[in-house]
C-alpha cells in the first residue's frame, strides 16, 4: 500500500478516560476488493452500528467493482470495451458519469489522464513481464484519444469513434469508490473516519482533536516514509511506479502510462496530490505522475483546492505552493486552503 494511517489510538484512549462515552470505540475493517486492499476505520458511538455502517461501505465497494471491474467480463465497462465500436452501449448511469467525468480530468490536463491509455495498456501485463514492442505501441496508440469515446447525454450511451479502442477507470474508480464509502458514513452520522482504497484515501473529521498523519512511503523501501500529510476532512491519493511493475535492462515497467507516447511515465517515483474529494485526488495524482513537477505544478498551483508532493528520482521532494511555509512560497502564490495544511517539520 502507498500511504500508511498512523492511527492515534492512545488519544481515543485519552479522550474516553476524560469524557464520558459509554461503549464508544474506534472499529477497523480491511477487505481484498477492487484488486486492492480496502481499510475503513471509524469512530462508533455504538458498536452495532458501526459494524453495519463498516459493512454498507464494503458492500458498495463490491457493487461499485463490479460495475466497472475490466477484470470482470459480465461488467458494464467490458461490455463496452466488447461493443463500442460497432454500436452505442448503453450503460447504468452511474458509470456514464464517471466516464464523463473522467473525459473533464482529460480536458483540463491535456490528455495526461485519459482513460483510453487502455487501448496502448493492455498490452502490459506486469505480473507476466511482458510489454509492448515499439511497433505494437506505434499500431495502438491511435486509439488512445479521448476526444473518440461519443457519449450521449439522453440515452448514457457510449460509443468507440476508433477500432482498437478500449477504457479504463482504474485510475479513478477506486477515488470514486472511497468518496462513495465516504458519504455513507457521513449520512449515517460518523463524524470521524477513514477510507482507503489502495493508494487514495478520504479522512472525515480529525483523529480526536489532531490531524490523521498520512505517509508518503519511499519508492523503494516500503519500510521508510518520505513524509508525512498532516490531514483533516480531506482526500489524498499517491500514485507511484513501485506499486505494479517490472524491470527490464534497466527500465521500470510500470501501471502509468503517458497516453502520449504509450510509455510508462518516467518524470517521478511517485506524485501524491491533495484536495477534497478521493475522485479529485485520484484522477491527478496520475496527471501529476505523468506530467512530472514542472507542469504539474503549473496547473496545481492555480488550482486553489489542490496540492501535490513529488518524489522525484534523484531522490527530491517536491511541494505545491500550498504546503509551503509562507516565506518559502513565491509572491503572489495563494495561501494554503483547508483542504492543504502544510506538512509536518
Ligand atoms: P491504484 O490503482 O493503486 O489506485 P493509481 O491511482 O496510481 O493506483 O492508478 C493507477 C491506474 O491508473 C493504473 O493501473 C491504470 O489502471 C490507470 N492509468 C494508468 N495510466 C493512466 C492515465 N494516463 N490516465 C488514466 N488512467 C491511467
Ligand atoms: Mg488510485
Amino acid at each position: 500500500m502507498k500511504v500508511r494511517i498512523l492511527s492515534l489510538l492512545s488519544l481515543a484512549v485519552v479522550s474516553c478516560a476524560v469524557a464520558p462515552c459509554a461503549r464508544a470505540e474506534w472499529m477497523e475493517r480491511t477487505e481484498a476488493i477492487m484488486g486492492t486492499r480496502v481499510y475503513v476505520e471509524l469512530w462508533a458511538e455504538d458498536p452495532a452500528r458501526g459494524n453495519e455502517a463498516l459493512e454498507a461501505v464494503m458492500a458498495d465497494m463490491r457493487r461499485i467493482d463490479n460495475l466497472m471491474s475490466h477484470y470482470k467480463p459480465e461488467s458494464e465497462l467490458s461490455k463496452i470495451n466488447a461493443h463500442a465500436y460497432q454500436e452505442p452501449v448503453q450503460v447504468d448511469k452511474e458509470l456514464f458519469d464517471l466516464i464523463k467525468l473522467s473525459t473533464y480530468y482529460s480536458q483540463i490536463t491535456q490528455g495526461a489522464f485519459d482513460i483510453t491509455y487502455a487501448s496502448v495498456g493492455y498490452l502490459y501485463d506486469y505480473r507476466r513481464h511482458i510489454h509492448p514492442s515499439e511497433a505494437q505501441i506505434k499500431s495502438a496508440l491511435p486509439a488512445v484519444n479521448w476526444h473518440n469515446l461519443l457519449l450521449d447525454e439522453t440515452h448514457h450511451t457510449v460509443r468507440f469513434e476508433h477500432a482498437g479502442m478500449r477504457i479504463d477507470l482504474g485510475g479513478i474508480g477506486k477515488g470514486y469508490a472511497v468518496d462513495h464509502g465516504i458519504a455513507i458514513l457521513k449520512a449515517r452520522g460518523f463524524k470521524h473516519a477513514v477510507v482507503t482504497a489502495g493508494g487514495d484515501t478520504r479522512i472525515i473529521g480529525d483523529h480526536m482533536g489532531r490531524p490523521w498523519l498520512v505517509a508518503i512511503r519511499h519508492p523503494d523501501d516500503p519500510s521508510k516514509v518520505v513524509t508525512r500529510i498532516p490531514l483533516s476532512d480531506s482526500a489524498m491519493s499517491t500514485s507511484g511506479d513501485y506499486e505494479r511493475y517490472f524491470d527490464e535492462n534497466g527500465v521500470r515497467y510500470h501501471h502509468i502510462i503517458d497516453p502520449h507516447t504509450g510509455h510508462s511515465a518516467s518524470k517521478v517515483r511517485s506524485a501524491t496530490v491533495i484536495a477534497p474529494t478521493a475522485t479529485q485526488t485520484d484522477g491527478m495524482s496520475k496527471t501529476a505522475f505523468v506530467l512530472g513537477p514542472e507542469k504539474a505544478l503549473e496547473i496545481i498551483n492555480r488550482m486553489p483546492e489542490y496540492d501535490a508532493v513529488f518524489v522525484c528520482p534523484d531522490g527530491r521532494v517536491l511541494y505545491s505552493n500550498g504546503l509551503r511555509p509562507p516565506a518559502e512560497r513565491p509572491p503572489g502564490a495563494a495561501a494554503a486552503t483547508a483542504a492543504s495544511p502544510r506538512v509536518q517539520p
